[in-house]
């Protein structure tokens, strides 16, 4: 029997003890109905306490296993995507939401090889009103570097996961497209994986200038960033790409990664066309 049902039994014996004692006093009867209606405000206000913190128990238990669930699914992904060469030498991030309001999400912590990440990888931060972040819990792991980026996007989007990668590709793609501040492509059936209803809209992933200062980072992804937006590319640096579940934002990593590598074949192909013949 748990802790709680043995309290409640004998809380239950205590009235019935309390009602018996009453009624074999000689006390009268206005006076034991005003016993009586004292006890039982105060036993409903120890019931109403009591099923209060049950319930905060309960839903304080189902986060952390939705927080374990999403730790134990970053943890395969980072090591699918080290293993891929695009979180190599501890960078990249990846982060998942526990709650919008206030906005508290868990995040690798800084300095994490995502090749061999573990529970202890990650760290919980809760975002401020000031433009800031804190860390929830006491912890001597520091967050990700770029975890204010994050926090913006989570922010400005309806992301539930977001995943930011070195990929060299992405790297590459943001340089050869730095002239044009952003990356399109359509008519690609690829872009039905990255939600697209129809391959014909233009799927466009804006490519920011690298910024040491992350204010100015994520100033600047607010200043391009616009409703259809799934992902940006930042030049000499990585791509971020966010979804609505894990799942969707390691799809779109993927599938964003491809047209990185078929973008690059392409230029090249162009390349050598121009100088062959
Ligand atoms: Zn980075």
């Amino acid at each position: 029997m748990q802790r709680n049902q043995i309290k409640q039994r004998l809380l239950v014996i205590t009235i019935l003890y309390f009602l018996i004692a009453l009624s074999e006093t000689n006390l009268p009867a206005n006076q034991k109905l005003r016993c009586t209606n004292i006890f039982e405000t105060k036993i409903k206000g120890y019931f109403n306490t009591m099923a209060k913190a049950l319930l905060e128990r309960k839903r304080m238990k189902e986060e952390q296993m939705l927080i374990n669930k999403k730790v134990t699914d970053m943890i395969a992904i980072g090591k699918t995507f080290y293993d891929k060469n695009w979180l190599l030498g501890t960078s990249g991030n990846l982060s998942s939401l526990i709650s919008r309001d206030p906005l508290r999400f868990i995040i690798t912590a800084s300095g994490m090889d995502k090749g061999t990440l573990i529970k202890d990888a990650f760290v919980e931060v809760i975002g401020e009103n000031n433009g800031s972040y804190q860390v929830t819990k006491n912890t001597s792991k520091k967050p990700s570097g770029e975890t204010l980026l994050h926090k913006v996007i989570y922010q400005y989007t309806d992301a539930e996961t977001i995943i930011h990668i070195h990929s060299s590709e992405a790297v590459f793609v943001a340089e050869l497209f730095a002239n044009k501040g952003i990356f399109t492509f359509q008519g690609y059936e690829v872009q039905k994986g990255l939600g697209f209803k129809n391959i014909c809209e233009e799927c466009r992933i804006p490519i920011l200038e690298n910024k040491e200062n992350l204010h100015e980072l994520a100033n600047e992804f607010i200043s391009r960033w616009e409703p259809s937006q799934i992902a940006f590319l930042i030049k000499n640096h990585g791509l971020f790409v966010w979804g609505r579940s894990l799942s969707e934002a390691k799809r779109c990593t993927e599938l964003l990664q491809h047209m990185f590598e078929y973008s690059i074949l392409k230029k090249n192909s162009e390349v050598k066309d121009k100088y062959e013949f």
